[in-house]
């Protein structure tokens, strides 16, 4: 039987592994790691040894085959000297918006990640993660996404408004939110972490038409993805966060992404046609109406439908469409089936 990180490694060279991997999404969620073992959620941030421990023991208690862990956009604001709130029961939340005008833009300066305690907090998790588990599990370092950041830094509602309005801007918050990103993505494969995640729910189909995908946010996601094969020896991860359809042809296009992660708005059997035999897919099980609400029937019937549709023949990663808390049980049953469900050959 393989390591988890054995697996991983197999789909990403193309092999058919043992099982198919899976991933589920709870490492990235502060509220379920730090609640596992009775902490506050605010050490996620805070607390690299804390972080690490809940993480490890969910990854042991669970024991799934890729951990998902690192940086929220919440926190980024701190890189351009903003000031984060943080609350012992509730996610990190930015007090005012750290640019008004273009001009503020232009002045910006970007702090480096080692001088700002949260950023040395979670690379230093991810640094623990890697030296203790890291050579029996693949570990995921989360840098989150160019619009997703430049959203915190100026507000949502002030930054979905000027994509209709005032484009330039737009342009110029993105442009240092990706230099702050490409940074925070250098020093996590500087801790050894070997896949970098990219999610960016604020230029995804729900938001951006295709024409405005195409325009402002492709570069930006092309030439992140660009640095970091440039920075290291790491698979990229690109999570679009929902919406995919209208989308798919330009996320295609996108170079140097090795593994997509997708939803389960897309039907995973649709994506195998159009991505071709040997990208790596990733995602398809429905994270709030299987995985929080549903039953394990559901949940097998689901994940059932992803293998058959792009698992066949390797190359898939079963995940949430996106990341969210998991209640105990669906998780144990998610884990349980996909193991079940996932032998190769599969005869599912
Ligand atoms: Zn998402």
């Amino acid at each position: 039987m393989m390591t988890s990180k054995e697996r991983v490694e197999s789909v990403m060279a193309g092999e058919i592994p043992d099982f198919v991997p899976v991933e589920p999404g709870v490492t990235l969620e502060p509220n379920f790691v730090m609640k596992y073992i009775g902490e506050d959620v605010d050490q996620y941030f805070r607390n690299s040894k804390k972080c690490f421990m809940a993480i490890k023991k969910i990854y042991k208690d669970f024991n799934f085959d890729m951990i998902l862990a690192g940086f929220s956009a919440l926190i980024y604001p701190e890189l351009f000297g903003g000031k984060v709130c943080y609350k012992k029961n509730k996610m990190p939340h930015v007090e005012k918006p750290v640019f008004k005008g273009i001009e503020e833009v232009e002045k910006a300066e970007i702090k480096s990640p080692d001088e700002v305690p949260v950023f040395k907090s979670v690379l230093e998790s991810l640094k623990m993660l890697v030296d203790d588990i890291g050579n029996e599990v693949a570990v995921s370092g989360c840098t989150s996404g160019t619009f997703s950041v430049a959203s915190q830094l100026v507000g949502v509602e002030r930054f979905l408004k000027s994509l209709r309005t005032d484009l330039e801007f737009v342009s110029k918050v993105t442009k240092i939110s990706g230099e702050a990103i490409v940074e925070v993505g250098k020093k996590i494969i500087d801790v050894g972490v070997k896949y970098i995640y990219y999610p960016d729910a604020i230029s995804s189909g729900s938001i951006l038409s295709p024409s405005q995908y195409e325009q402002v946010a492709k570069p930006l996601h092309s030439m992140f993805f660009k640095k970091m094969k440039e920075a290291g020896d790491v698979y990229t991860i690109y999570h679009p966060c929902g919406s995919e359809y209208p989308l798919l042809c330009e996320i295609k296009n996108i170079n140097n992404v090795d593994v997509f992660h997708f939803s389960e708005n897309v039907d995973f059997s649709v994506l195998r046609k159009i991505f071709g035999p040997t990208k790596v897919l990733m995602g398809g099980v429905d994270i709030k109406r299987t995985l929080c609400l549903g039953n394990s029937a559901e949940i097998e019937t689901e994940v059932r439908k992803v293998i058959t549709g792009a698992g066949k023949y390797g190359r898939l990663i079963l995940a949430p469409g996106c990341s969210g808390e998991i209640p105990i049980n669906n998780l144990r049953s998610f884990i349980e089936i996909s193991r079940k469900l996932g032998k190769y050959p599969v005869v599912v």
